[in-house]
């Protein structure tokens, strides 16, 4: 059984449709890219796997347990965690506070585990290394979007979900940041990575489906897509 199997899905925002019946499943261990043009319904679908929205119609089964209409507490406790666009860090707050705010859940309980995932999260980000102290807002863009994936990871993920992570950033910080997915994955941490960038993603993940107008147009192995002729015009800017 996959880990997770997205069936059917229907999302509306108010009278508009963002999701017409969208299907996909994710393997265990595996990075997924969700690639397609502003508005196709990418955040949509995030967003409502996390339980920020509620679907009209379809399921989402996550290890054969449905986590249709649950709330976003419950979805996180089963092991899934959102990494929002723009960020949506604490600006105001040091790194610490915002990287614990991430594992606030299991904070009380789990105390001396929440201090070995701090040293993951520098392991995977050591540009965020002696970074504790610094008041999140006045980092770079590159670091902040490190450091909204490392609270993400404090939630101890089983499946993390990236909203546009390369956005606004150099190529050089887009290398770092795909490179340190591509250790979380060796971790065996389950990647559903949404991108506009669909040559940054394309590179790391080993499946990608491409939705447009709230449905799966296109799937498959990211060597097969970088080849196709559709993908190549519609998304790799290749003429
Ligand atoms: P982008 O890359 O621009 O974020 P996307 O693929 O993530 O695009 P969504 O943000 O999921 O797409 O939007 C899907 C559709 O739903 C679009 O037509 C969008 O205008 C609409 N939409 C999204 N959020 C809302 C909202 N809060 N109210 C009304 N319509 C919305």
């Amino acid at each position: 059984m996959s880990m997770l199997q997205v069936q059917g899905l229907k999302v509306f925002h108010g009278c508009v449709q963002a999701l017409r019946g969208l299907t996909f499943r994710a393997e265990r261990g595996e990075m997924i890219a969700v690639l397609g043009a502003n508005g196709a319904g990418k955040s949509t679908l995030l967003a409502t796997i996390s339980g920020i929205c509620s679907p009209g119609e379809g399921e989402i089964i996550f290890e054969g347990k449905s986590l249709t209409r649950k709330s976003p507490e419950f979805i996180v406790r089963q092991g899934l965690s959102l990494v929002p666009e723009h960020r949506q860090i604490f600006n105001s707050l040091t790194v610490l506070d915002n990287l614990l705010l991430g594992a606030f859940h299991r904070y009380r309980s789990d105390k001396s585990r929440v201090m070995e995932d701090l040293q993951r999260v520098i392991e995977i980000f050591p540009a965020l290394e002696g970074k504790q102290k610094q008041i999140a807002g006045t980092m770079s863009g590159g670091l902040q979007q490190m450091l909204a994936i490392g609270r993400g990871l404090m939630a101890r993920p089983k499946l993390i979900m990236l909203d546009e992570p390369s956005i606004g950033l150099a190529p050089m910080v887009v290398r770092e940041i795909m490179c340190a997915l591509r250790k979380l994955k060796e971790d065996g941490t389950t990647i559903i990575l949404v991108e506009q960038n669909a040559s940054a993603a394309l590179k790391v993940a080993d499946r990608a489906i491409i939705i447009e107008r709230g449905q799966v147009a296109l799937s498959g192995n990211s060597s097969e897509l970088v080849s196709d002729e559709r993908v190549q015009q519609a998304y790799l800017g290749k003429s």
